[in-house]
């Protein structure tokens, strides 16, 4: 057996660091956290409790490095392959400002999904052929301020159009139009999606719209086509792109000046170490719901799956957490991949047509943590803890079912007001909506070496969605403040949008 000497001469300084700050947390079923080094030096440095205290528990903590990182990655593969590309950063995804700015520097595009979007993108004076507006609901004001502005609207449905013809001939302008699609056949079956026009319908409506004596397309122009895809899924994409080049050829055969081709987000990214954590823990999630396991949930919650009568029912309803192929490896391999007389960059590149891409949560990989302060801890007379946090479930949620990453634990520094819990305690993180459902995390935690008040949980990896995809006011509890940390200068501010 190895001494612990040698196993610790053998383990970095970092890795060490992080090993300490994952070690006062984890769930029953570990699913343990990747970690950006500037994440676990916050997590154990002495910063923290200053900033809380400042700003107010929970404060969101922002990173905008890793965002340059993975926006190049992405440019970095679509050069190898010759390619015009563009990315525009689907700023739903995350409301700061910061990373509006560092598109802007970057050179990259912005994705907008709201009026307010997309009026603080033009403050922020991103140029308009570096925007586009996917936003599901476009009001009048939207579209006027997309024509008048010269953004890119991706159009849904022919009201849009429709409405965009007349609003653009008032204005007398043109307006920039792409034209979102969906309906896509794949392995025999067509993909449903609420969005967009299906693509076996837009060739002839848009003939007829063209064939009109008025010509309700004469102040339109249609420069691009758009999808994005729910789900993650690659070959989906690929037979979406596929589909979309032949119709390409047409419109552009029938004077349509199609210039791009916009593959939307749904980029996967990964947010845990451990695959076989991963697989472990729904395996062990089916055991629990089956009742041959201790449950690892808040009341046994499926987290989309369902016992019923023995057998398990449904389907997980969380992000995949673990993913292998990501970000600029999963997007190159869509770009080699078989199509026509050769590869999908190839028909690209043959075409002469740009391709672009709206990814938000991927890009926002390693850009940020959300962290609260513990109030009380309280045993239940089952034996499982509730420890009590200054935060609601909104500020850490997506429409996924659970957050299945472990927190971490920063123990207090100063003396707490009262003990630590005793070591090797478990239960659930509550929070202070006042429901009986209002849990930060629906799994089981170990806490190895007691929780006392004041401790810090950190909530890692939450910039892409998470912060503020669903947090809201109710109770009137303020939002949570977002703080930018510079990494050159060591300095945190606090992000325009909440000046
Ligand atoms: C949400 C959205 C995106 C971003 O999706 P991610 O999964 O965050 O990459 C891109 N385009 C459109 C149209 C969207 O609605």
């Amino acid at each position: 057996m190895k001494s612990a000497e040698q196993a610790a001469e053998r383990t970095s300084p970092s890795e060490l660091k992080t090993s300490a700050v994952r070690s006062y947390c984890r769930g029953t079923v570990p699913l343990t956290a990747k970690l950006e080094p500037w994440i676990t030096n916050f997590c154990h440095g002495t910063a923290l409790p200053a900033l809380v205290q400042k700003y107010g528990s929970p404060l969101n903590l922002l990173n905008t490095e890793p965002f340059q990182r993975n926006v190049t990655a992405l440019y970095d593969i679509a050069q190898s392959r010759d390619l015009d590309f563009d990315v525009y950063f689907a700023r739903k995804a995350n409301k700061c400002l910061a990373f509006v700015e560092t598109a802007k520097t970057l050179g990259c595009g912005v994705d907008t999904a709201s009026l307010e979007e997309l009026q603080q993108v033009l403050q922020s004076q991103v140029p308009a052929e570096k925007i586009i507006c996917t936003a599901a609901i476009k009001s009048e004001e939207l579209l006027r301020l997309c024509i008048v502005s010269g953004t890119t609207i991706a159009i849904d449905n022919l009201d849009e159009l429709m409405q965009t013809a007349i609003l653009a001939g008032e204005l007398n302008q043109r307006a920039a139009v792409a034209i979102r699609l969906s309906g896509f056949q794949h392995q025999g079956t067509k993909l449903p999606s609420r969005f967009g026009f299906d693509i076996e319908e837009i060739v002839p409506l848009l003939q007829d719209l063209q064939s009109e004596s008025c010509n309700s397309l004469q102040h339109l122009n249609l420069s691009g086509i758009h999808f994005h895809l729910d789900g993650y899924s690659q070959v989906q994409r690929i037979s979406a792109i596929q589909q979309l080049l032949p119709l390409i050829d047409e419109l552009r055969a029938r004077e349509f000046p199609i210039r791009f081709l916009d593959i939307g987000g749904g980029f996967p990214m990964c947010y845990l170490e451990s695959k076989t954590e991963w697989e472990t823990f729904w395996q062990t999630q089916r055991r629990a719901l089956l009742g041959e396991h201790i449950p690892l949930t808040y009341r046994n919650h499926g987290l989309g799956l369902a016992s019923v009568e023995g057998t398990l029912t449904g389907k997980p309803n969380c992000y995949p957490y673990y993913q292998n192929l990501v970000q600029a490896d999963w997007f190159g391999e869509i770009l080699s991949s078989a199509s026509e007389a050769g590869t999908i960059a190839d028909s690209l590149r043959t075409r002469n047509i740009q391709l672009r891409c709206e990814p938000g949560r991927s890009i926002l990989d390693g850009c940020g943590f959300t962290v609260a302060r513990v109030e009380f801890r309280k045993l239940q007379t089952n034996g499982d803890w509730l420890i009590g946090v200054s935060m609601n479930r909104t500020q850490c949620r997506t429409s996924s079912d659970d957050f299945l990453i472990d927190p971490l634990l920063i123990p207090i520094l100063e003396r707490s007001p009262l003990p630590r819990t005793p070591a090797g305690i478990s239960g659930y993180l509550v929070g202070a909506y006042c429901t009986e459902s209002e849990l930060l995390s629906l799994r089981k935690l170990l806490f190895p070496h007691g929780v006392a008040i004041g401790d810090f949980i950190v909530f890692p990896n939450t910039a892409g969605y998470f912060m503020h995809f669903l947090e809201s006011r109710s109770h009137q509890f303020p939002l949570a403040r977002n703080v930018i940390f510079d990494a050159e200068t060591n300095q945190c501010e606090c992000d325009a949008i909440d000046a």
